[in-house]
């Protein structure tokens, strides 16, 4: 099939009205389900193909990731469907006003190769509980992942979702259809791309996009157990994570402590050589692995003015790079762009505010993660910073708490999903406002107005109001 004739195929079964029921929606949740309980080995031996990743891994952040997304929206769909009630302000009485949720129509959703289940199925899974058909574009870097979902989603969600496999070529083709929402993970330069398409055709879009979240330390926090929380989420999918930690910053004092304990962390996730650790991935490409390495060589360069810590060994056959760790100044090449990739820089500032400084200096972050017990630095962070998250004492796993919206600002994106939050991306809130035509409460408004009316619509009905200046 096109492009065209799968997106129009798309439009016949939302236009039908199939995608309606509450029982539709849950059946095809469910049918997902099973599709992942079905087909977990091949998933799993597609994301070891493509990424390294370890079956445990892979459960933790793709496949057992979305079972729970799934398990939590079958609970509450029913409620978060309802009819929400709106208050009706005393003039326009008897009334009911509410918010119906109704689903926009064929759902375009673009996901990555970093996390290349996950990121694909995640969107859907609110898209498809909104009562809307997809049609996904698994990411050509992962082409095992890619193949595997083309494989078993139609088979398990046949009329509901379509994939279309590809690159460039294929996404620009779906860019030019009509849609009713895009909804886009991955870089900013693409992100532009999909929104310019969209604005064509006044799409509303998500933008799931990624940039560097710093972490802040300091002397207050035990050190081994923050060394460990930091080198988990860092160096997980050997740093080809959204939300990892791209640097860090701390005092002399502090990352001088956290330096020494690293090291030792990373040892007790991977040993002594990580690259015979099945737990450890690799780099998704031979320009990621040239990229990284290249960054690496540059700032560890003998004038550039960085140390290493540990780590630093590469292997371009089988694109391994070692979990590294090195002190940098705010100059180095490292601190330019999002790192994506094991490799973890140090920066020294000289206090908490120099860092909110910092951070504030450069493009608002996926991600915070602070690390501290001082109450006042907390504070000062939750109030003085803008992030699409902020953590205190653990790096990513905010992803996990369903409940809580996920998604950037300014640079790293716009919009929001996960549970709820997803249902409310993929739905137009529409306002729905019911008034008896008696008795005819609004006649007390209608013109001609007299000075009783004139009275009546100052006083009660649109009444000018005095604020107390405190
Ligand atoms: P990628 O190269 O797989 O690209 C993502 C998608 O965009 C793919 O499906 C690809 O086919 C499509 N694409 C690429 N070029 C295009 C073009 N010119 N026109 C139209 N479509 C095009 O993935 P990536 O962008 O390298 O992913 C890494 C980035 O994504 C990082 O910046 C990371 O932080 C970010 N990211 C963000 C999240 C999040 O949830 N916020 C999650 C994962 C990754």
């Amino acid at each position: 099939m096109s492009v065209q004739e799968t997106v129009a195929a798309a439009r016949t079964v939302f236009t039908s009205g199939t995608t309606k029921p509450l029982a539709w929606r849950l059946g095809q949740l469910k049918a997902m389900n099973q599709m992942l309980l079905d087909h977990g080995d091949d998933f799993t031996a597609a994301l070891a193909a493509d990424l390294g990743k370890h079956p445990a891994e892979a459960w933790l952040t793709e496949l057992g990731f979305l079972t729970a997304d799934i398990a939590h929206t079958v609970k509450h769909l029913e409620g978060w469907l309802r009819p929400r009630r709106a208050t009706v302000p005393l003039a326009l009485q008897p009334a009911r006003a509410t918010t119906v949720l109704d689903p926009l129509g064929v759902v375009l959703v673009i996901a990555p190769w970093n996390y290349p289940i996950q990121l694909l199925l995640a969107p859907i899974i609110g898209a498809l509980a909104a009562g809307n058909t997809v049609v996904g574009k698994p990411s050509e870097m992962a082409p095992a992942c890619s193949a595997a979902l083309a494989r078993w989603v139609p088979e398990y969600l046949d009329g509901a979702v379509s994939i279309v496999e590809g690159g460039v070529p294929e996404t620009t083709e779906l860019l030019e259809e009509r849609l009713d929402h895009i909804f886009y993970t991955g870089n900013g330069r693409v992100g532009r791309i999909v929104m310019a398409a969209a604005a064509k055709n006044l799409t509303p879009v998500t933008l799931e996009l990624g940039g560097k979240s710093p972490v802040y330390i300091d002397e207050t926090v035990d050190m081994v157990a923050a060394a460990r929380r930091i080198a988990w989420g860092k160096f997980m999918n050997a740093g080809q994570t959204c939300v990892a930690p791209d640097y860090v910053l701390g005092t002399d004092a502090a990352l001088a402590r956290l330096a020494k304990e690293l090291p030792e962390a990373i040892n007790d996730l991977y040993g002594p050589d990580p690259s015979h650790s099945l737990a450890y991935g690799r780099m998704i490409n031979d320009g990621a692995f040239a990229r990284i390495a290249g960054l690496l060589a540059s700032d560890l360069d003998d004038d550039a003015g960085s140390a290493l810590v540990s780590g630093g060994h590469t292997d371009a056959a089988t694109r391994y790079i070692e979990p590294t760790v090195l002190h940098v100044d705010a100059e180095a090449q490292l601190m330019v762009d999002e790192i994506f990739g094991p490799v973890l820089p140090l920066v020294t500032v000289g206090s908490a505010a120099e860092a909110i400084a910092y951070i504030n200096g450069r493009d608002k972050p996926l991600s915070l993660y602070v690390f501290s017990d001082d109450a006042g630095v907390r504070k000062d962070f939750t109030e003085q910073t803008s992030s699409g998250a902020l953590n205190f004492g653990v790096p990513v796993a905010h992803l996990s708490v369903p409940e809580l919206p996920f998604g950037g600002v300014g640079e790293s994106g716009m919009g929001r999903y996960h549970g709820q939050h997803s249902i409310d991306t993929f739905s137009h809130h529409k306002a729905v406002l019911d008034k008896p035509l008696s008795p005819d409460t609004l006649s007390l408004i209608y013109p001609p107005f007299g000075s009783v009316k004139k009275q009546i619509i100052k006083r009660f009905v649109a009444p000018a109001r005095k604020f107390r200046k405190d």
